[in-house]
């Protein structure tokens, strides 16, 4: 179906640009009790910057050719996090054997990565990706992630059917993963947050912070703006089942979203609600576009529906 695209034609939706995409959109925005908030890009502005490494056994060099090595393999991702380790380096080297793990992070075998300079399996991502993180590098994410940075693992194996004399292809089981370095990302709230988050909470809404950031990073995010509920380290497959357990009790929940993630998500939502600057998908998925991205205008769209629907029934 083609999407009816019209102006919500008074106060701030006409000047934020909010899109709603069919008749009877604006009927199910009325009833909303629960608006679920994705963070990264929806209530922060969803671009990263790296802000500290840490690699306590590497030296400066070997730091340095990690991090290249790490965002040689993230040039390959759009995550959010990807785009602010890419943005930290401009080296690359070769790599090959791009595998993505949607939710945890991403491997790849780069040139030169090894502590010898030989090709290494170069693993980024969250610490399930790994199996061994030391107590100095977790350590140091705890503490950067509770002031509210988001923290992702660098870590390197042996190419797997590499380097074997005498020919022939590795297939046995590859040797436990460690971390050896750890990178911190910051994101910015965006500054229209604090005041959409006290417009949904006028209304009467519960808001709920959901992601797959970790815990302690999403925790002092939704402390900052007095969001009492979060649901974190939410894999990009669970949302939309997140969405439907708030449903429970015939409850009607509104989606805020931005991602590819997002998109079932927003689909399952009573109201799914999208980000203009965000994917494609993530629109066709959802009721309504915010095309400045200004949460206010989600505030505004329920406000505006209980005021003329209210009235006319
Ligand atoms: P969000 O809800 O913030 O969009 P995702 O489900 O996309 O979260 O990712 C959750 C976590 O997985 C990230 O916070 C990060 O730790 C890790 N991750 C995912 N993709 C990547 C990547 N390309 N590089 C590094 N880490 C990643
Ligand atoms: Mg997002």
């Amino acid at each position: 179906a083609t999407p009816l695209a019209i102006m919500v034609g008074t106060g701030r939706g006409a000047q934020l640009g909010t899109l709603v995409r069919g008749p009877d959109a604006l009927e199910d925005t009325r009833d909303v009790q629960v608006i679920v908030l994705d963070k990264t890009g929806t209530v922060t502005e969803g671009r990263m910057e790296v802000t500290a490494t840490f690699a306590p056994a590497l030296d400066d060099e070997a730091t340095a050719a990690l991090l290249v090595g790490a965002a040689s393999v993230e040039a390959r991702s759009e995550h959010p996090v990807a785009k602010a380790i890419v943005g930290s380096t401009t080296e690359r080297a070769p790599l090959k054997g791009f595998r993505s793990t949607p939710g945890h992070g991403v491997t790849a075998t780069v040139s030169r990565a090894g502590a010898d300079g030989s090709h290494a399996d170069v693993t980024v991502g969250s610490a399930r990706m790994f199996d061994r993180v030391d107590d100095a590098l977790a350590a140091w994410a705890r503490e950067r992630e509770q002031a509210g940075e988001t923290v992702v693992l660098v870590g390197r194996s042996r190419p797997l059917g590499g380097g074997l004399l005498g020919g022939g292809t590795a297939t046995s089981t590859r040797e436990p993963l460690a971390a050896e370095m750890a990178i911190a990302v910051r994101d910015r709230i965006k500054e229209s947050t604090p005041d959409a988050i006290a417009a949904f909470r006028d209304l009467g809404l519960e808001v709920v912070l959901l992601t797959g950031d970790n815990a302690r990073a999403a925790r002092a995010v939704a402390d900052e703006l007095g969001i009492d509920r979060v649901i974190a380290e939410v894999l990009p497959g669970d949302k939309a089942d997140v969405v439907s357990g708030l449903q429970e009790g015939g409850r009607r929940v509104a989606m805020v979203g931005d991602g590819v993630n997002d998109a079932p998500a927003l689909a399952q939502a009573d109201l799914g609600i999208a980000i203009g600057t965000g994917a494609d998908v993530a629109r066709e998925a959802s009721d309504l576009t915010i095309v400045s991205g200004d949460l206010r205008a989600a505030a505004d769209a329920i406000a505006l529906s209980r005021r003329t629907l209210g009235t006319i029934r």
